[in-house]
């Protein structure tokens, strides 16, 4: 089988060898075997389908949310020789008719579609009297209610699954899928957990940074004059924000434009395009962009404002360095940040349940941003994996010593077992710094032992120290909307004295980078 696979890899896309994964999914398809493929951005998910689509006697039937790369798959496709073509929203009933009947006439060997297409009975009546042999579902995890993207029309899917008279072969990919998200896809899509093909998450020509309390215009201007050849998307969360970045960076003579779902399509199209053929250097976004979009060098993405978990972030962050080539990752972090993330999500029509898995996914954003070891290896466990440290993260390179912060973190820890854990992380910096507001004197914390315990240092330091107790597992948040604090097992063992705290000093160093693109 592989041999037979590999001489299509060669013969059709010219490549000599397979990447980690692509024959094992391969295989498991041609011996009709349901496969769920996880692999990161870049690793080559469409060759797992494609080759077998080339291999199978029937039609491939690839359902993909990405309709603006639709069109450009195809192309790629048919420059290799290979009759394929594709169905969505862009296209009148007649165009769709005749599309249709190509493939029944065995004169395409893959179709692409559009999730919504399988809302339509009529059209999922007329696909399934097509000789399918596989269906592909790209960007799996938009089938998960868990997943941070879940479409309702992917759901339309197990049924389209089970439909077909052809019995095809199923294969789902996806770049991020928790192992929660992972299970859910199996089950749904009828997939042995034994089939699953990972990867793995990590993406090692990526450096992960965090910027903190750190002047954030100051430092993206710094940023783009240190590269100023190299291409790079900033991330937004709001419209007005990046409209804001978009003027103020034109001002300064970068060259950058914006999109976001309020621009028309025409704009969109057009900034679009300028950014991926080089025109311009910088895409301000809000998350509307990006999803689908290959353009291989692009050197950093920045996130101006924290995004909403860290399944989106990992995969904004990683439309860097699709090429392999080594990429900047840079999270800018402001506590307030958090802010606009929970009013969408307290804005948003979910039910309660979920709007409390957000608040905890968001928890898990914060942590990410006060974390002290390395940010890689946070991400991969936050997806189940275990590994070792990256070595060039923000994290790994800090040169900064680590300080002895044993006594302030049992002030910190004492405070909290004596509000009874029932508090969050404001309220609990006001009393160590002996604020007056109303609150504490109605609860009588005024009375603790603790209060007081920090005085003369701000708010802010203290609130960041809970962060970082937090973020290092000292501290657990225990709730959605509105977390309390409680000390964990190891917070236990520092109030005993048994454990050290040690945290790295507050001044960052100063690092820059130079990638050169070549723009
Ligand atoms: P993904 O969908 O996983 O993000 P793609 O399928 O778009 O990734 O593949 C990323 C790039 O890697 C494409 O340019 C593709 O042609 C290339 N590629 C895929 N498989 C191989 C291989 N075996 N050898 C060399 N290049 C490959």
């Amino acid at each position: 089988m592989t041999e037979t696979a590999l001489k299509v890899l060669k013969d059709k896309f010219g490549y000599d060898s397979f990447r980690p994964g692509q024959d094992e999914i391969i295989n498991k398809i041609m011996n009709h075997e349901n496969v769920l493929a996880v692999m990161p951005t870049g690793g080559g998910k469409s060759l797992c389908y494609q080759i077998p689509a080339l291999m199978l006697p029937g039609l491939t039937v690839v359902v993909s949310p990405l309709i603006s790369l639709m069109k450009d798959q195809v192309d790629a496709l048919s420059e290799n020789g290979i009759a394929a073509t594709f169905i969505n929203s862009t296209l009148d009933y007649q165009e769709i008719e005749h599309r249709l009947q190509q493939a029944a006439m065995d004169q395409v060997k893959l179709i692409y579609l559009a999730p919504e297409r399988l809302d339509d009975e009529r059209f999922l009546s007329e696909l399934s009297d097509l000789n399918i042999s596989q269906l592909a579902i790209d960007e799996a995890h938009c089938i998960s209610q868990w997943g941070h993207d879940f479409r309702p029309s992917y759901l339309n899917l197990m049924k389209t699954v089970h439909q077909f008279p052809s019995h095809p072969v199923v294969v789902a990919l996806t770049a991020t899928a928790t192992s929660k998200v992972a299970s859910d896809i199996m089950q749904r899509l009828n997939i042995d957990p034994a089939n699953e093909v990972s990867t793995g998450f990590a993406r090692d020509n990526l450096s992960f940074q965090v910027v903190k309390n750190q002047n954030k215009e100051a430092f993206l201007l710094e940023y783009l004059k240190v590269n100023a050849n190299a291409a790079g998307i900033i991330y937004a969360s709001t419209r007005k924000e990046v409209e804001r970045l978009t003027g103020l960076l034109q001002k300064k003579g970068i060259k950058a434009e914006m999109y976001h779902a309020g621009l028309s399509e025409d704009v969109r199209n057009k900034n679009q395009e300028d950014f991926l053929y080089d025109r311009v250097q910088v895409m301000v976004a809000t998350n509307a962009f990006g999803m689908g979009i290959d353009k291989s060098n692009v050197r950093f993405v920045i996130h101006y404002q924290v995004p909403g978990n860290l399944e989106a972030y990992y995969q904004e962050a990683g439309r860097a360095g699709r090429d392999g080539l080594p990429s900047e990752a840079i999270l800018m972090y402001q506590p307030s940040d958090l802010q606009i993330q929970h009013f969408f999500i307290d804005q948003s029509e979910m039910e309660p349940a979920f709007k409390t898995r957000e608040y905890l996914k968001l928890q898990e954003m914060s942590k990410y941003a006060n974390t002290e070891g390395c940010l890689q290896q946070f991400i991969l466990k936050y997806f189940g994996e275990s590994s070792p440290a990256c070595g060039h993260c923000g994290n790994c390179l800090d040169e900064r010593d680590q300080i002895n912060v044993t006594v302030d973190a049992q002030k910190v820890l004492s405070c909290v077992l004596r509000m009874r854990q029932r508090y969050g992380k404001s309220l609990i910096a006001q009393v160590l710094t002996g604020s007056h507001v109303k609150r504490i004197r109605d609860e009588h914390f005024d009375q603790l032992s603790t209060y007081g315990l920090m005085k003369g240092r701000s708010q802010k330091e203290v609130t960041d120290l809970i962060d970082f107790l937090t973020s290092s597992g000292y501290l657990q948040q225990v709730g959605g909307e509105y977390p309390t604090l409680h000390v964990s097992e190891m917070g236990g063992s520092v109030l005993k004295g048994k454990a050290k705290v040690l945290r790295r000093g507050a001044v960052k160093a100063k690092r820059t980078v130079s990638v050169d693109d070549g723009l």
